[in-house]
């Protein structure tokens, strides 16, 4: 079997909140922009929670990784992004939680199935400069990468790859989601917070799991 190592997910999770922490006044700074000048500090708190919450609870399972990452968001992250981002991991935690050792192509469901749920939830479709422009990319590269035959590695690359071409997108888009839309500029010149936030995070999942084909 070759299934996805609980370890490396907890991995993933620890260098994502050490580089939202990192980025978090600039993600405030593009938040303020057009909105309320709160999303590094939403998203930055909730992945320290997550990666405080699985150095605890020790997960056997893929699936406890998101489970309990969703939970951090939907529990304790403000903001619209907290719940967002709370449906988004909680739907790739189901996803994965239906193999026993999940692989590559669960994975890229799961992504899939988190990002329509964005879509659902937020009421939004492409363009409308939300972090959806990052996710789906992301979730169509990552499902292209187990068509090819990628392994996991090859998968996050090309979802991280995706994800910052889809955030930098944003920056042209006029705001018509969220409280960016009742600014009269759109945002536009900026990107959006949110898609920012999405492309950090797999570009923080990116490092590690190089990291650990390097070895
Ligand atoms: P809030 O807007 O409540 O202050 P945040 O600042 O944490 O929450 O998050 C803002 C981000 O959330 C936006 O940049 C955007 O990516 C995302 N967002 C907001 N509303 C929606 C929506 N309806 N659908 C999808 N994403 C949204
Ligand atoms: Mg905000």
């Amino acid at each position: 079997m070759n299934g996805i190592d609980t370890k490396l997910l907890v991995a993933m999770i620890a260098n994502t909140a050490f580089r939202l922490a990192a980025s978090a006044d600039e993600l405030s700074r593009i938040d303020a922009v057009a909105g309320d000048g709160d999303h590094g500090v939403n998203v930055s708190v909730a992945f320290a929670d997550a990666s405080a919450r699985l150095a605890e609870a020790r997960p056997a399972h893929p699936s406890d990784v998101f489970l309990i990452v969703g939970r951090s968001f939907s529990e304790g992250g403000g903001g619209s992004a907290g719940a967002l981002f709370g449906a988004y991991f909680a739907a790739l935690g189901k996803r994965l939680a239906l193999a026993a050792d999940p692989e590559v192509g669960s994975f890229a469901e799961g992504l899939e199935a988190g990002s329509l749920r964005v879509a659902g939830l937020g009421r939004v479709a492409l363009g409308e400069k939300t972090m959806f422009d990052a996710l789906e990319p992301a979730s169509r590269a990552a499902r292209d990468a187990v068509t090819a035959g990628g392994n996991f590695a090859v998968l996050v690359g090309a979802a991280a790859e995706a994800a910052a071409r889809g955030a930098a997108a944003t920056a042209g888009m006029v705001a018509k989601a969220g409280r960016a839309r009742y600014a009269e500029s759109g945002a536009v010149g900026t990107q959006d917070p949110g898609a920012l936030s999405v492309s950090l995070m797999f570009a923080a999942w990116e490092e590690v799991v190089m990291k650990g084909t390097d070895q």
